[in-house]
């Protein structure tokens, strides 16, 4: 099998994993990602994630030209472009509307709270965006522009963008999202959550056991 094909196939995979996982609903969301040859593999325009088979799969390079494809691509396609432009170490992006999350997104609270160990090592700083309409090209620089430095983005009255090194980095970090959302929103009807000590997310975020991890998708997931 040729390693594109294996990359399609991986994404239509992930795609019914976000799926089931009631990540996303409908056609919502967007999922890509990188080949060696630096083109990019996205999802097409008003597909669902559960549906999308290997031969749907649109093929761009970094300019924005479809190279392969019978389908127009996502919309979402300009931001994913210009993140693996600016990105260097991002090889897969995943924009989904999980219900929990959505919620913060659609009260304009942010998940950027230190309370959870696996989010600051898994994850990391996660920004609040404010609201811009989809699909223009503000919010398409406004997108890219917040995850310069992050790997996760909460959109206000949208959803979550998650980055990887590789597909399963970027979906385990959306499907930890979308449980960190759920701990927060539990952790606030108990009273509040409680906030690590200064200094321990700084911490966190240095230990070696994420690199440890990669190793182990990476031999898992090859
Ligand atoms: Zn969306």
């Amino acid at each position: 099998m040729s390693e594109e094909l294996r990359m399609r196939e991986a994404l239509c995979r992930v795609g019914r994993r976000l799926y089931e996982r009631h990540l996303t609903s409908g056609a919502g969301g967007s999922i890509s990602v990188r080949t060696p040859r630096n083109e990019v593999l996205i999802k097409p325009s008003g597909f669902s994630l559960a549906d999308m088979q290997p031969e749907h799969i649109v093929k761009m390079n970094l300019r924005g030209d479809v190279l392969e494809g019978k389908y127009p691509p996502s919309t979402d396609a300009p931001w994913h472009l210009m993140i693996y432009a600016a990105r260097p170490d991002v090889n897969a992006i995943v924009h989904v509307h999980p219900p929990i999350c959505g919620g913060f997104a659609c009260a304009g609270v942010s998940l950027d709270v230190p309370v959870f160990t696996e989010v600051i090592i898994q994850v990391g700083r996660i920004p609040l965006m404010d609201y811009v309409t989809p699909t223009t090209m503000e919010y398409a620089r406004k997108v890219a522009e917040h995850l310069k430095e992050a790997n996760a983005l909460l959109m206000k009255n949208h959803g979550i963008i998650t980055l990887g090194a590789n597909l399963e980095q970027a979906f385990q970090r959306a499907e930890l999202l979308e449980d960190f959302a759920r701990m927060l929103l539990i952790a606030k009807i108990l009273g509040g959550p409680v906030l690590l000590p200064e200094g321990e997310a700084h911490k966190l975020r240095a230990l070696e056991s994420e690199k440890w991890r990669m190793k182990i998708i990476e031999e898992l997931y090859k």
